[in-house]
């Protein structure tokens, strides 16, 4: 990702520079933790590199391909965002499978019966998402992100919705998943904890510009500046 920037212009209301040169480089199966507060662009920069929002101006790549202006359909890229985007209609079940269309239904039946299960989800397989807590919800689009095995998998506060116990579980879940099938993921979330103990790399965002990149360890140990310091040092 070179140079990204996005500026939202409303008729009536000032510019938002939300986004304000975003540099980053993520390796193939790597998994990268974007961190930062309330309104630093976390979301934009994710929507951005899914195509759900176009960028004022900047790169993004994957491989050696360009795909800025490509749809999100041609992106090859997963994506569970806060607001699920589930369809009332069709069971849990039917939901993950949801772009899974093409595959054989057999092959297609266990890749869900195995997401659901590693992610707790094989007791609910057929209800509709109408009853569904907030947090199985989210499991439902964590899983129906995943069962697609993207090139690229983009997470926007996943597990923010989950009670303690459940974050546990589905974030070691999640972590064993990434491994395992080398998903390339960027993970957005506000929780220092959660950046920190599951991430490659973290990335801390103020102010829509990236204030430091580093190993958990380099940004916990050596931060650059007083914001990262005070940003990684606060419970959260
Ligand atoms: P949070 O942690 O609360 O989810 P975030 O880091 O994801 O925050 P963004 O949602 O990317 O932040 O927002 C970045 C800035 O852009 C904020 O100032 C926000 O108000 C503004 N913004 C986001 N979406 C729009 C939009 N559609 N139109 C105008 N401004 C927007
Ligand atoms: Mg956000």
């Amino acid at each position: 990702i070179r140079d990204l920037r996005k500026t939202y212009r409303t008729k009536g209301r000032p510019e938002v520079h939300a986004v304000r040169g975003f540099d980053l480089e993520v390796d193939s199966g790597e998994l990268v933790g974007l961190l930062g507060p309330s309104g630093c662009g976390k979301s934009t920069t994710l929507r951005m590199i899914a195509g759900l929002e176009d960028a004022t101006s900047g790169d993004i790549r994957v491989g050696s391909s360009s795909v800025v202006g490509l749809p999100p359909q041609r992106r090859n890229i997963g994506v569970a965002f806060e607001n699920y985007a589930l369809y009332p209609p069709l069971s849990v079940s039917e939901n993950i499978a949801f772009g899974l269309r093409a595959r054989g239904k057999g092959d297609r039946k266990k890749r869900v019966a195995d997401v659901a299960h590693r992610i707790g989800l094989t007791d609910i397989l057929d209800a509709t998402p109408v009853g569904l807590s907030s947090g199985q919800k989210q499991r439902v689009a964590l899983a129906r992100a995943i069962v697609r095995r993207p090139d690229v998998l983009l997470l926007d506060e996943p597990l923010s919705h989950l009670d303690a116990g459940q974050r546990d579980t589905t974030r070691r879940e999640l972590r064993h998943l990434q491994q395992e099938l080398g998903y390339t993921t960027i993970l957005v979330t506000h929780d220092q904890e959660e950046a920190l103990s599951l991430a490659d790399r973290v990335v801390v965002m103020n102010d829509g510009v990236v204030q430091q990149v580093g190993t958990p360890d380099e940004i916990y140990d050596d931060p650059m500046n007083l914001f990262v310091a005070r940003f990684v040092g606060e419970p959260p």
